[in-house]
């Protein structure tokens, strides 16, 4: 069997599609058809080349954020990760790394710290993987005993692609940042994990949540679903405004949590000061590299707990689609996704969703890729 695989060459080269055959089934593993992947901040940051990691630059088959149907079950599997019954033709969501479940992190409880978890297509080079597996392609396979969630009824497929990085991972950024009912939230960035870590805030109780962008529109829908206050950065143009400005609205303090998710290295020093002494700062955007100076007793006086995160514990999904089903007409979370593009256009799919179109005020929060 093959299937159609989107492979990139590195940044800004226009994606090829190919046909490549598709892994056989293993014993306890399942197939996924995919029906839908999302273009995420990390995969512009590929496309446009500004992470630096040896990755990008070489030919490899992209897509992390992505959900499907499975195709087809190993021997041995017939449930969920919850025991609930699988099939075939099931919608279901998977972490999109594999924790391996042998190791010192994994024996702790920090899956998303396994040292083994990556995927295929990042471990082996394409040459030595040449597969149909990935997320801007026709299959996904999961490993044996890989963590799978059936999906409940009613959410469509395009805003399902989106629950297995973005709003998982705030999520689980902020169950780490173990939020109390009434807290104050501060959110840098309400892109595609803004806007859902503004949600999962308002409903993790906080008395307040203040959304932080440059684009009116982002910060419309921000305030549709969950944040009580907006910082516009062409309003608030320098640091020292956004800190003064979040400090105002909380009364002087601070926020108890601040949440990175802008994907730019500075922004980090501007949220530590507007989380109060004593505050939680979750940094997930910042994985592109940059720099920036920080005093040395920054942190220690101000005795901040700073978490650094990247990939989440897998339970978190289930949350997730609980979540999204619970609050469907309470927030318009599915209107996060504003664009969709068949597999054939994956290239004008990355341009549209580039950063530059976006600030000509084009409306873009998330791309799905249609699959
Ligand atoms: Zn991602
Ligand atoms: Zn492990």
């Amino acid at each position: 069997m093959k299937g159609r695989t989107a492979i990139s060459e590195g940044p800004k080269i226009p994606f090829a599609i190919e046909e490549l055959p598709v892994p056989e089934v293993q014993p306890g593993s399942v197939l996924i058809k995919n029906s839908g992947a999302a273009i995420c901040g990390s995969d512009l940051h590929g496309w446009r080349g500004d992470s630096d990691g040896p990755v990008v630059r070489r030919k490899r088959i992209p897509g992390h954020e992505f959900t499907g149907r499975v195709h087809s079950l190993g021997k041995d599997v017939a449930t969920d990760s919850l025991r609930r019954s699988l099939k075939e033709g099931d919608r279901v969501v998977f972490p999109f790394f594999f924790p391996c479940m042998r190791c010192y992190h994994c024996l702790r409880d920090q899956l998303h710290v396994c040292q083994h978890r990556f995927r295929n297509n990042i471990v082996y080079k394409f040459e030595d993987y040449p597969y149909c597996d990935g997320g801007f392609a026709d299959y996904f396979m999961l490993k044996p005993g890989h963590f799978v969630f059936k999906v409940p009824d009613g959410i469509p497929d395009r805003v399902l692609a989106t629950v297995n990085c973005s709003m998982a991972q705030v999520m689980f950024g902020l169950h780490l940042a173990q939020p109390r009912q009434g807290d104050a939230v501060v959110v840098q960035g309400a892109g595609g994990l803004g806007i859902y870590a503004i949600a999962c805030a308002a409903e993790a109780g906080a008395s307040q949540v203040i959304a932080i962008d440059g684009q009116k529109a982002r910060l419309d829908l921000a305030k549709k679903c969950g944040a009580t206050a907006t910082v516009d950065l062409t309003e608030f143009t320098t640091p020292q405004a956004r800190v003064d400005r979040v400090r105002e609205l909380t009364g002087g303090i601070g926020a108890d949590i601040g949440i990175e998710v802008v994907g730019v290295a500075a922004a980090a020093l501007e949220g530590l000061d507007m989380v109060r002494m004593g505050g939680t700062y979750v940094d997930i955007g910042n994985i592109s590299g940059g720099s920036y100076t920080l005093t040395g007793n920054k942190v220690i006086s101000r005795q901040t707990k700073w978490i650094g995160l990247q990939h989440y514990n897998p339970w978190i999904l289930e949350s997730c689609l609980q979540m999204l089903v619970r609050t469907k007409d309470k927030y318009p979370l599915w209107d996060l996704v504003s664009h969709t593009f068949p597999l054939e256009k994956m290239t004008e799919a990355f341009e549209t969703a580039e950063w530059v179109g976006k600030q000509k005020g084009s409306p873009a929060t998330r791309i799905v890729v249609t699959i």
